[in-house]
């Protein structure tokens, strides 16, 4: 973003769970951006969509967020929504849990990795994350297992932080109940009206 760098960039969020068991190995910061345009069918996470609506944040006040509980977490999830259609912001908060802590990342994404790697601005973002699940949600090839909601999609190991069997060993749903609210998310997390499915 053009006069903002690092910290200070705007970040369009759909929600944070600041523990999660079921969306990547060990206990993780979770973070679904605002906003996707890539229109899956059988996408269950229509709410994230528009680009408006969103909790705005800044890069730092969320990592700062994430890094004071980092004694207590595995790593961090990006998802959405699209976290690459906010790329800069995307980028930034990698690099700051990447520089400050041990934190393992992980980028849930609908674009592919060809299509990341074409685009510089795609490929800065995810360039501190340890693992990249790319591609489309293809509802005809769903499987909601190992941080895929359908087959088709790629891991794409940055790192050799992760390897198959941690992603096999991740629960396929969790159920957590804050305030009154009852939230569901995982690969096999029921319909929207209950929550964010995360079914990337
Ligand atoms: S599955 Fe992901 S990439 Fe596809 S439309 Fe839904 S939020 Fe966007």
């Amino acid at each position: 973003m053009a006069g903002v760098s690092g910290p200070r960039i705007p970040w369009r969020l759909h929600a944070v769970l600041p523990r999660s068991a079921a969306n990547g190995p060990g206990t993780r910061y979770v973070i679904w951006s605002q906003g996707c345009a890539l229109g899956c069918p059988g996408c269950f996470n229509p709410e994230t969509h528009a680009a408006g609506g969103a909790d705005v944040r800044t890069v730092g006040d969320v990592a700062a967020d994430v890094l004071a509980d980092a004694a207590h977490l595995d790593g961090v999830t990006l998802t959405g929504g699209e976290p690459l259609e906010q790329p800069a912001a995307a980028g930034a908060f990698c690099a700051e849990v990447k520089a400050r802590s041990e934190l393992g990342v992980i980028v849930l994404t609908g674009f592919t990795r060809r299509e990341i790697e074409a685009d510089p601005a795609r490929a800065a973002a995810v360039a501190d994350a340890d693992l990249v699940i790319a591609g489309r949600y293809n509802e005809r090839l769903r499987v909601a297992r190992g941080l895929r909601g359908s087959s088709n999609k790629e891991y794409w190991m940055r790192t050799e932080r992760y390897g198959p069997d941690d992603l096999a060993a991740v629960p396929e749903l969790e159920v957590t109940i804050t305030g009154g609210t009852v939230t569901f998310t995982g690969m096999a997390a029921p319909e929207r009206e209950f929550g964010m499915g995360g079914r990337f």
